[in-house]
């Protein structure tokens, strides 16, 4: 029985303080790559998720943001009556409209030579789609070539779990 929930595949849904989570998971990427990651918008922001899996979908998009970048990182999270949105800016080397449509797909990367320095597989963005399928999360992307990127996730506040939860 318990065993089951344990799989990699399932989800484990808690009430979780979002602000928190980010201020930590920048925390993080400040102290791992001495960048600057800024946060703004509203505190105390709560969703119905799964912590460790929006975690690293965080991860995955401040990650790119810093390797496809110089300068700092922008993180805004806003909330209205059914969403969290969480924006990720980046102000670095951008990308290409028409490369748009693949940049989820598996080991799709813009440009082998402008990506060489950083590394990477291709793959971070097909598993944040995955995960963000997953959560319910949908994901939205603007960018403007030498101006920068940015990424905005609308996370579902998912109210409706708290009465499951409160059993
Ligand atoms: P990996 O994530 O596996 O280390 P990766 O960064 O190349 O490697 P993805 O995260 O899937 O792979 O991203 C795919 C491609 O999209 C990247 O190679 C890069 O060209 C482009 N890309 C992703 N995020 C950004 C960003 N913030 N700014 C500019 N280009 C980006």
């Amino acid at each position: 029985e318990l065993a089951k929930n344990k799989e990699n595949m399932s989800l484990s849904i808690d009430k979780i303080n979002l602000s928190q989570l980010l201020e930590n998971t920048l925390l993080q990427m400040h102290q791992a790559y001495s960048r600057e990651f800024e946060l703004h918008g509203d505190s105390n922001l709560f969703a119905y998720t799964d912590s460790q899996k929006i975690k690293q979908l965080f991860f995955i998009l401040l990650d790119n943001a810093r390797k496809y970048s110089d300068d700092k990182v922008i993180v805004t999270a806003t909330k209205n009556e059914h969403f969290i949105s969480v924006a990720i800016e980046d102000f670095g080397v951008g990308i290409p409209k028409e490369q748009l449509p693949h940049l989820f797909d598996r080991f799709y990367r813009v440009n082998q030579d402008r990506n060489r320095k950083t590394g990477g597989t291709g793959l971070g963005l097909a598993i944040a789609r995955e995960l963000a399928e997953r959560l319910d999360i949908e994901i939205k992307v603007e960018s403007k070539v030498g101006y920068g990127t940015c990424f905005t996730l609308l996370i579902p506040i998912n109210d409706d779990f708290s009465e499951v939860d409160s059993k």
